[in-house]
């Protein structure tokens, strides 16, 4: 029989490996509620249209790298490659208009892009977001980078530069679109084909292209921070002047094009210098009409993700926990004690203590060996002559103990961490 493997693209967390995502867990929930951002969490599969609507037709997201599916009913259900369109499809399903604004709200777990493997891009990939909506004060914005930058300074990320820009309104974007349409179609032999075909439908993405031949057409562009109107201006000055009142440093990127269609003015990024090609860690921005094309009012809003297996690696990579907590080892007598060692496990856990018992009636001898190997603090042989206790650091054995006498010198001498 040929051996099973995770599909291409995903991969096992072990058990070593989990303590990192459960840190990180923690770290977000402590940055990210204190500063007043609630969890929220939303199906693993959304209908298709929230995608198509939400993310846009001329995203590599939509085109090419989402997971569809028909399920029995024959609806089209798609695994949900990003978390903004759902938290908004919630906001407005939910009525959340109607609570105090801003409403801010933050989530992790797993998301999914049909995308080719490589270091740091999986197909199976987890984030933490945070989005924030019904303002449209640049002070939010600022929030939402300041608190990014917290966050990923609280989890020990290294090598880190954030990159800030903004796109302007939905309608100066499109006049500028048809600008940078026409000179890329006046210079379409000098581009790579693959961002040649894409001039009508999405010109922005030149910018990101790799190939230099189009990166020196793209170095003449014009650029659309330069045709932004006077409040997106005005707006984008002021999330500069708080960051800067705050010592978050910038780097004004024109050339910062996010790879979702919904965002508006502010937009931005951080990356870090630890990773390889794959450099963003996270970054997000505005996305004043979103909520309203998924039917709800008109809402501003913004929001950010960013990649937890990125944030592990800017971090140094995950560090491997093999610590078990084993606590107390419990080593049933015989046959007949395999009740009274499984309670008295049981009853331990209840207090609070880490506890198992020994099922593979190893001897006595083995079993202590065993203890060792796992890491117990302690080892409770039950026998006809009553329990006895081995504390395992200090070797220290009490003798002829009633079960109750067990549980109040454990539970003085403490296990460890449960
Ligand atoms: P995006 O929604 O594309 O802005 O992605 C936000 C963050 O998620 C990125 O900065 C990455 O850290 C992470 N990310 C996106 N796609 C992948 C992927 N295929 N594998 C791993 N991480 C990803």
């Amino acid at each position: 029989m040929t051996r099973m493997q995770a599909p291409k693209g995903t991969f096992d967390i072990l058990p070593d490996a989990c303590a990192e995502y459960q840190h990180l867990e923690a770290v977000c929930a402590s940055v990210l509620e204190r500063a007043g951002y609630r969890r929220i969490a939303t199906p693993v599969f959304e209908e298709t249209g929230l995608f198509e609507r939400g993310v846009g037709d001329s995203t590599d997201i939509v085109s090419k790298e989402m997971y569809t599916f028909e399920d029995g009913g024959g609806r089209s259900l798609t695994l949900r490659p990003e978390g903004t369109a759902p938290v908004c499809r919630a906001y407005v399903e939910h009525g959340m208009h109607k609570q105090q604004q801003p409403v801010r709200l933050y989530y992790t777990g797993p998301f999914f892009r049909h995308e080719n493997p490589q270091a740091g891009r999986y197909r199976q990939f987890h984030q933490v977001g945070a989005e924030a909506l019904g303002s449209d004060s640049p002070a939010l914005d600022a929030e939402a980078i300041i608190i990014l930058a917290e966050l990923l300074e609280a989890f020990g990320c290294d090598g880190l530069t954030l990159r800030l820009s903004s796109l302007g309104s939905p309608g100066g974007r499109a006049a500028y679109r048809d600008e940078l349409s026409a000179y890329l179609d006046a210079r379409r032999d000098r581009l790579a084909p693959e961002v040649a075909s894409r001039i009508a439908t999405n010109p922005l993405r030149a910018f990101d292209s790799p190939d230099p031949s189009t990166r020196a057409v793209m170095r003449e562009a014009p650029l659309l921070l330069d045709r932004i109107d006077a409040d997106d201006t005005e707006h984008f000055s002021e999330v500069k002047s708080i960051l800067d009142a705050v010592g978050v440093e910038y780097q004004v990127d024109p050339s910062l094009v996010r790879g979702l269609d919904y965002y508006s003015r502010t937009v931005f990024e951080f990356t870090s210098d630890l990773l390889g090609a794959q450099s963003g860690v996270g970054g997000g921005g505005r996305y004043d009409g979103l909520v309203e094309l998924l039917g709800g009012p008109p809402t501003p809003g913004i929001g950010w993700a960013s990649g937890v297996e990125r944030m592990i690696l800017a971090a140094g990579g995950a560090k491997s926990d093999n610590s078990e907590h084993a606590g107390a080892l419990i080593i049933p007598g015989g046959e007949s004690d395999q009740g009274m060692a499984s309670r008295l496990a049981r009853d331990l856990r209840g207090k609070g203590l880490p506890a198992r018992v020994e099922v593979t009636g190893r001897s006595e001898k083995a079993a202590l060996k065993h203890a060792a190997k796992i890491g117990a603090t302690a080892v409770v042989s039950l026998g006809p002559m009553g329990a006895s206790v081995r504390m395992m650091e200090s070797g220290e054995t009490t003798e002829n103990l009633g079960l109750e006498e067990v549980k109040a010198l454990l539970g003085r001498n403490g296990l460890g961490a449960g």
